[in-house]
């Protein structure tokens, strides 16, 4: 089975945790859980880290003594919206102390104050149909590092992108019952 947990200290949650355990239905073995402290992430194949108020959750962070812990972790992450803004290397953001998980820079709340959420149909390199994505008050990339791999783009930026074992997405593929980036991530680090 395949143990994934899901960062829990703000934000969706409970929508990440309902998409991995649909993503894994049928995997016998397979598990979904929250992580709150440094133990939870023992054994974990793959960590999501959902999206939320990069900022609170940086704080929340160091205030359980998880930087480190998830600075370290082993598994695969797979990062939507706040969670793409902490583990990136660079962030537009004084507050926020990005995990330095992928390399690139983000730039939070891209899309301006007038049209902060939207949905896009996407294409996705690697998927054979367009994407829907949900982007709310989302970030982008604006460079990334020569191993990361860009997905998908936008006008105000970099969407999605991949790097080694760990994906990271401004906009919400938990939400919107679309598994396929899911089972890709799955795929990437060979579960
Ligand atoms: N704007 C938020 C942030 O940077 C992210 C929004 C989201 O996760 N939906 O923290």
């Amino acid at each position: 089975g395949v143990k994934v947990g899901v960062l829990a200290l703000q934000g969706d949650v409970a929508e990440h945790i309902a998409a991995f355990r649909e993503a894994l239905a049928e995997r016998p073995g397979s598990s979904v859980a929250a992580v709150r402290r440094a133990e939870d992430l023992t054994d974990l194949d793959a960590l999501a880290i959902p999206g939320g108020e990069s900022t609170t959750i940086s704080r929340l962070i160091e205030k359980n003594g998880l930087y480190e812990p998830l600075a370290e972790f082993g598994g695969g992450v797979f990062a939507t919206c706040a969670g793409m803004v902490l583990v990136s290397d660079r962030v537009d953001d004084p507050r926020i102390r990005p995990l330095s998980r992928i390399p690139m820079h983000v730039a939070r709340n891209a899309f301006g104050r007038q049209v902060d959420s939207r949905e896009a149909m996407l294409e996705v390199a690697g998927l054979a149909e367009p994407f829907r994505a949900i982007f709310i008050r989302a970030p982008v990339a604006t460079d990334v590092g020569p191993d990361v791999e860009v997905l998908a783009r936008i006008t105000e930026g970099i969407v999605a992108v991949r790097s080694g074992r760990h994906m990271a997405f401004a906009f919400h593929p938990e939400l919107g019952g679309d598994l396929r980036l899911h089972r890709m991530f799955l795929e990437g680090i060979g579960v």
